[in-house]
């Protein structure tokens, strides 16, 4: 029997244990964690219509970690099940904060793991976090991703069902960067399809981000879905995504996550 060990294995290992030791601490404390929400914007009329909440992580030290590094973790060690929930009854929280000091009725998406979508309190979870604060479920739209509908599609499939009935809306993110089978689809409740942000970096003519990006819309309109595109930076992308029949926009070329 072999195995192959390098010491960077070894430093990775370390710096991963470590990062989940950080993280844990952090969630049971709720310390160094925070919100942002990036605006939505509707291409039609220019009005921020919703926000997405991104969670942000600075440790003890005082450096930021980003999602990418710590979401996994977070994932692998069922802490995002936690995490998942402070997440949404923050977000719920803001939302009613926001109806308080005038704001339009906005819309809310929060991002959704797959290892919460098994948690078999999932749904009641949501319940009493969207209840509590007096918030109307369809103001609340969960992002999944499309990996997640490939793995226990059954009970996918069951849990979204359930959450529709409540009137939450679903979003696939990252829309045509894995792996999902287009029959699948059209058996998941779903309200929308986000672009993901590669396609929009390029959408000049005749380009490949341009064709998937158009044909993504076109998809989305004939499962009578809306689409959103995500990453927008610059005007040129969010003319040709007008021009292709995109209804929304999410990006830097609006504003950061804030
Ligand atoms: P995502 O849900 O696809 O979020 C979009 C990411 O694109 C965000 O990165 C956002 O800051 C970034 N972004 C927004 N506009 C632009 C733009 O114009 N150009 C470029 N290049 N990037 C833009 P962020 O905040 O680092 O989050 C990364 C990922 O981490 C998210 O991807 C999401 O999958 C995950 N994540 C963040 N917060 C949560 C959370 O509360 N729960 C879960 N489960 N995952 C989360
Ligand atoms: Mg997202
Ligand atoms: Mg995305």
């Amino acid at each position: 029997h072999w195995q192959y060990f390098t010491r960077d294995m070894q430093v990775a290992t370390q710096r991963r244990l470590s990062l989940l030791h950080d993280l844990r601490h952090a969630t049971e404390a709720k310390r160094g964690l925070s919100l942002h929400y990036q605006p939505q914007v509707d291409i039609a009329s220019g009005r921020m219509i919703g926000a997405e909440a991104l969670m942000r992580w600075k440790n003890d030290r005082g450096e930021n970690i980003p999602p990418y590094r710590f979401i996994p973790v977070a994932e692998y060690s069922h802490l995002i099940i936690e995490l998942g929930e402070w997440v949404l009854c923050s977000a719920c929280e803001q939302l009613r904060a926001w109806d308080r000091a005038g704001l339009p009725g906005l819309r809310m998406s929060v991002n959704v793991s797959p290892a919460q979508f098994r948690d078999p309190d999932f749904v009641g979870m949501a319940r009493r976090c969207i209840l509590g604060y007096g918030i109307d479920p369809g103001r609340i739209e969960l992002e999944i991703t499309e990996s997640m509908a490939l793995t226990d599609m059954e009970a996918v499939v069951d849990t979204l069902r359930r959450m529709r009935d409540f009137g939450v809306g679903i979003a696939v993110d990252d829309f045509g960067s894995g792996f999902s089978s287009l029959g699948h689809l059209q058996r998941l409740p779903l309200n929308r399809l986000k672009i993901d942000g590669s396609f929009v970096a390029d959408l000049s003519a005749g380009s490949s981000g341009a064709t998937i990006a158009e044909m993504i819309v076109r998809l989305g309109h004939m499962l009578g879905l809306s689409v959103i595109a995500e990453g927008v930076e610059a005007r040129e992308q969010l003319d040709a995504l007008r021009r292709m029949g995109c209804q929304e926009i999410q990006g830097f070329y609006f504003s950061p996550p804030v």
